[in-house]
């Protein structure tokens, strides 16, 4: 029966193969901790669990900041948290952009009042720590630098610790978007000299979308702390929400997303399980085995080389292929999501997620296999068995 005929099916979705720039796939263990019984925001059990996920953040995050939450929404509002307390009306921040997102930050500095200063790389490439440097030359005052680590619309994976420490010789603050990369590929706040991160738990955490985890090194909340003026938005006001993740204080700001931090307290469990060395090893073993197969297949990879991402695989979709088609195909026959190229890269690439639970051999060899039979009409279906056996190799090896 197709949904159309049968409204109920629409609430109990298929189990799709989620390989797309997330949401990723959930394991069972998350789902079990989302699904236990609610109790209240200020009940010792919840505050309990709080405490401990500060304590997995912190490692995840590779950092020994006190001020490490998880802000109540997606990713976005991790962003929006971190500007809208770090920059004040008049603040010159500099925004490096290559990507969707770093686009978006500049957007928000526009809205909080900050001055925008702006540098940008063709899409798919990282920016050098040279450009940074140059760029706080023009303008010295400059207070804070907000960069993306992993730039989930183009698959650009930019080194950092270079960056960390021309921004700690110019005293102005680093802020990183970590959307895409915690858990995924190696960050550590600490050691890069990284003054504030932020993420999101449907990427490389693999827990659905609604939380936020953000971090605040020790230069941030010196800034929070000597603000002039109070923080645009009462919702992400850090100096409201530190006291009611502050294990002295516990005060009642908006009611905490109770399921969601389950969730989020479990999938950090399980990252920490895996340890952070082997997760990161694992994405890169199945990016490499993904990407040698769809070489086979005619797809050449789209982000600048020695740069690309293991957890956001960008290709280019070869001449002749209806990408829009073969993406629906791929959802509808095989209950396979992969993700279409965003702005100036739609229609022209193909963005396949290989985010925590998502990284799987049996993942990888289900797509390859499905587009090995869907692209038949285009190439040789021998391509597709050529395809397989490219990645099999890898996994070999
Ligand atoms: C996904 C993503 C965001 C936005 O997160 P949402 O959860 O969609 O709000 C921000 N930055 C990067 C790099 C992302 O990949």
């Amino acid at each position: 029966m197709t949904t159309e005929h049968n409204p109920s099916a629409l609430a109990i979705p298929p189990r799709r193969i989620l390989l797309g720039p997330g949401p990723s796939m959930v394991h069972p263990r998350v789902y079990e901790a989302i699904g236990r019984p609610l109790v209240g925001h200020l009940d010792p059990l919840f505050l309990e669990l709080m405490t401990q996920m500060q304590q997995r953040l912190r490692q995840v995050f590779c950092t020994e900041n006190q001020l490490t939450v998880a802000i109540s929404g997606t990713g976005s509002a991790g962003m929006e948290a971190a500007l809208v307390n770090l920059v004040e009306p008049g603040d010159e921040v500099l925004v490096c952009v290559n990507g969707v997102f770093g686009n978006r930050m500049s957007d928000i500095v526009g809205r909080v009042g900050g001055m925008l200063h702006r540098i940008d790389r063709p899409w798919g490439e990282v920016f050098d720590p040279q450009e940074i440097q140059e760029a706080l030359d023009r303008s010295p005052a400059t207070r804070v630098v907000a960069i993306v680590h992993a730039e989930t619309s183009t698959g650009a994976w930019q080194p950092l610790v270079d960056i960390g420490r021309i921004c700690r010789e110019r005293d102005c603050l680093l802020l990183v978007d970590a959307v895409t990369s915690l858990a995924g590929v190696e960050l550590r706040i600490d050691d890069w000299w990284i003054d504030a991160c932020y993420s999101g738990t449907q990427k490389c955490l693999s827990c659905p979308p609604g939380l936020a985890p953000l971090t605040f090194g020790p230069r941030a909340v010196d800034k929070l702390q000597h603000r002039q003026t109070k923080v645009a938005s009462w919702y992400l006001d850090l100096t409201l929400i530190q006291q009611y993740w502050s294990e002295r204080q516990r005060l009642y700001h908006h009611t905490a997303p109770i399921s969601m931090n389950y969730a989020l307290h479990e999938a950090l469990a399980l990252v920490l399980e895996e340890g952070l060395e082997s997760r990161y090893e694992r994405h890169r073993l199945h990016s490499r085995a993904l990407m040698a197969g769809l070489a086979e297949l005619g797809f050449a990879p789209a982000a600048q080389q020695g740069h690309r991402l293991p957890v956001l695989n960008a290709v280019w979709v070869p001449e002749g292929i209806d990408e829009a088609q073969v993406r629906r195909r791929l959802l509808d026959e095989y209950n396979i999501e992969i993700g279409g190229g965003l702005g100036e890269l739609a229609g022209k690439v193909w963005r396949v997620g290989l985010m925590g639970e998502s990284a799987r051999r049996d993942n990888v060899h289900s797509l390859l296999m499905a587009l090995g039979e869907l692209l038949t009409s285009t190439t040789d279906s021998a391509e597709g068995t050529a395809a397989l056996d490219a990645a099999r190799a890898v996994y070999v090896s």
